[in-house]
């Protein structure tokens, strides 16, 4: 399917033709991600500057029926930014939609447009001796419109939730290109529903996200990272309650590796090197964060590991003596995903159980995967303190695309055992094109209806990044 040169045209005037690209060799970085998974066609890619520009592009396409997906950093790793093969979808970039509009440190918050990259973000927060908490690799690239529109996680959600807890107010164009104006800065405020929850985590499929006003958190004084190594899950959960009870709201980060994960890391990306090198079977990262000072940080982790040991319950630890060391700790925790990318084909599993079910979900969806794929390498890593985990499973050494048949048996395999245990099959990437059809079979008929409901209610003629969600 082709799209009439005319409503190209008719698109291209309202951002003029510098920033409406058509040519094969401009769209083609829009079109595929970064592991080229996903990839589509497109007659054309629009880069407004503006929610004005972004309204009238909305309202055309309502009048036109012509699909739009939206695009931010694109980094999202379910397709959800990524157009069909029809050719019929235009990709609609905010990349250009880039400023800080204020930055109110008395109230703790800062307004900025959707293409603001995530590390901005960051940094434009502790230049003003504040944080935006939430962290994740893709931070460089990964915009802020795009982290909402999929409720990013990351490895701070333990102490400061996910990006929908970070999040007071939202600038949001509408399907019909109207345009939703809740840029507020309350933490209270209880005035009828919560329309900006509805547009955060809809990997825009509801409507443009085109600002948002992000909730600022204090600065750390201190800051302890520990690396300990454990012989079995159930350990790192003994771990994991000790620390969260003795360290409470101070404990920022709980992330468990599989040591499979971590000798992937260390194999194949330069400067990384696992702090422990024995043979455990699993690796834990902890982050103690301080209101007061490093000293306070250091206690509570000397004390949370000194009584670990005691106890039997880890088997080895180290505190990092820096921060550079700790960067380094966070370094082999963070490579793994590049490492699985070295080593070859993997299937991915983004889950979420309770955390209490966590060491039985492992060996039972670990017992299914051997089942299932007996050639497969289980690279289990992620954010145990959420409940989440990466549940990949990697090829044979060296394995090509061919692995990737197994995709679908695998996945069912390892979500029956997620259903099992109340948990969820997209914990914080989202549902995109890759899991559309794992949503629509496993969400409850009410929950279903519910959802389309939204959907032909906000975007009745359907141009919202069709084909995905829902
Ligand atoms: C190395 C790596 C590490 C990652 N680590 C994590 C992690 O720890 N936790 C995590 O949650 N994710 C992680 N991700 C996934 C990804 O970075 C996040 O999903 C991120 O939030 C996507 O942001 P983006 O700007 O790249 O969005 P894109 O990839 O461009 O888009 C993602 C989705 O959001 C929609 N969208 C984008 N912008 C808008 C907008 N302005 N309005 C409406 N809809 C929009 C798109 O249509 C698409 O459905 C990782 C990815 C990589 C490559």
């Amino acid at each position: 399917m082709t799209m009439a040169p005319d409503l190209i045209d008719r698109f291209t005037a309202i951002v003029g033709d510098k920033y409406a690209l058509r040519d094969d060799a401009d769209t083609a970085p829009y079109r595929h991600e970064l592991r080229k998974l996903f990839h589509g066609e497109t007659p054309l890619v629009l880069r407004p500057a503006s929610t004005d520009e972004v309204a009238a592009i909305l309202r055309l396409a309502s009048e036109t029926g012509t699909a739009i997906v939206p695009q931010g950093g694109n980094t999202g790793l379910v397709g959800g930014q990524t157009p069909d093969d029809t050719g019929s979808q235009i990709i609609l970039s905010l990349s250009r939609l880039c400023a800080i509009r204020e930055i109110d440190t008395d109230a703790g918050t800062m307004t900025v447009e959707a293409g603001v990259p995530l590390q901005t973000v960051r940094q434009a927060a502790a230049d003003r001796d504040l944080m935006f908490p939430l962290s994740i690799a893709s931070q460089g690239t990964a915009q802020i419109g795009g982290i909402l529109a999929t409720n990013a996680g990351g490895v701070n959600v333990l102490a400061n939730g996910n990006a929908r807890d970070l999040c007071l107010g939202l600038e949001v164009v509408l399907p019909s290109g109207e345009v939703l104006d809740d840029l507020r800065k309350l933490r209270k405020d209880n005035s009828g529903y919560d329309l900006k929850n509805l547009f955060v985590g809809a990997e825009g499929t509801l409507g443009v996200i085109t600002a948002a006003v992000l909730k600022l958190a204090p600065q750390p004084k201190g800051r302890q990272i520990a690396w300990a190594t454990v012989g079995k899950p159930a350990d790192a959960l003994k771990l994991f309650r000790h620390a969260a009870s003795a360290a409470g709201g101070a404990l920022t980060a709980f992330e468990l590796m599989a040591d499979r994960a971590v000798r992937l890391a260390q194999d194949h990306i330069s400067d990384v090197r696992v702090p422990i090198q024995d043979e455990a079977a699993w690796h834990v990262l902890i982050e103690i964060s301080s209101g007061r000072s490093e000293e306070e940080a250091r206690g509570l982790a000397e004390e949370i590991l000194s009584a670990a040991l005691d106890k039997g319950t880890v088997i080895d630890a180290v505190l990092a003596s820096s921060i550079a060391q700790g960067a380094d700790f966070w370094k082999v925790r963070e490579s793994i995903p590049d490492a699985q990318r070295v080593e070859g084909a993997s299937i991915k599993h983004d889950i979420s159980v309770p955390v209490s079910s966590i060491p039985a979900f492992i060996a039972e969806a670990g017992a299914a995967v051997e089942k299932t794929t007996p050639e497969g390498r289980l690279v289990c890593f992620g954010h145990m303190g959420d409940g989440n985990l990466h549940f990949n499973v990697q090829g044979p050494s060296g394995a090509g695309d061919e692995f990737l048949s197994k995709w679908k048996p695998l996945n069912a395999a390892v979500h029956e055992v997620v259903r099992r245990f109340g948990g969820s099959f997209a914990a914080e990437h989202g549902v995109g094109a890759l899991k559309r059809d794992e949503l629509i079979a496993t969400k409850s008929a009410v929950a279903l209806d519910l959802m389309r409901r939204i959907k032909q209610t906000l975007d009745p003629a359907c141009i919202m990044n069709p084909g995905k969600v829902i």
